[in-house]
């Protein structure tokens, strides 16, 4: 017979439990749970299947709700996935053209909609000020300062202030990165 006298330790794809396999190939702890595994897996795939199919059924009513000035609140609920709630809000607050064209007939501008829901606005760019060097061979101390420059430390702190030049302080020393110290001082 053919039967194997192997065991091997596996955990079930379904409920987790650890088990002994007799195959390298067995993935569930139990025929039971083999079958649930496959009827969940069956599940899935029809529901994927339910969705393609109707995408492809609705895909020239979606490319012409697309194309169409005025869009009723269920084509826009769909198109921009949200709530009839939110919508009607967004019409009362006058964020939305909208048309009444009766009860229920409510016909929105779809390209109010898109351009509410694209202009995401973006925390203004905060200018990308390079981050100070302040490494050592970068910075002067004050004393350099004044003396390359032949200003007094008042100045040069002044200067520093004033330019709001960022500074580094290690121990009794001021470090200021050369390069912004170079550029003030040449214009003077
Ligand atoms: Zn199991």
């Amino acid at each position: 017979m053919g039967f194997s006298k192997l065991k091997i330790p596996r955990v079930c794809e379904h409920c987790s439990k650890s088990f002994e396999a007799k195959t390298v190939t067995t993935r569930f702890c139990s025929v039971s749970c083999a079958n649930k595994a496959g009827k969940e897996r069956k599940k899935l795939e029809k529901k994927q299947k339910e969705k393609e199919t109707l995408l492809k059924k609705y895909s020239n009513k979606i490319a012409e709700v697309q194309t169409r000035e005025f869009i009723s609140v269920a084509e826009a609920t769909i198109m921009f996935g949200i709530s009839k709630d939110t919508l009607h809000r967004l019409i009362k607050r006058g964020m939305i053209t909208s048309v009444n064209l009766g009860v229920r007939l409510t016909r929105i501008r779809r390209s109010d909609l898109e351009a509410l829901f694209t202009s995401v606005e973006l925390p203004p760019k905060k200018e990308e000020k390079s981050k100070p060097n302040f490494e050592v061979g970068n910075c002067y101390t004050i004393t350099e300062i004044s003396e390359k420059f032949h200003a007094d430390p008042g100045t040069v702190n002044n200067v520093i202030r004033r330019n709001k030049i960022p500074t580094k302080k290690v121990g009794s020393f001021v470090y200021v990165p050369k390069d912004e110290i170079d550029k003030i001082f040449a214009n003077r």
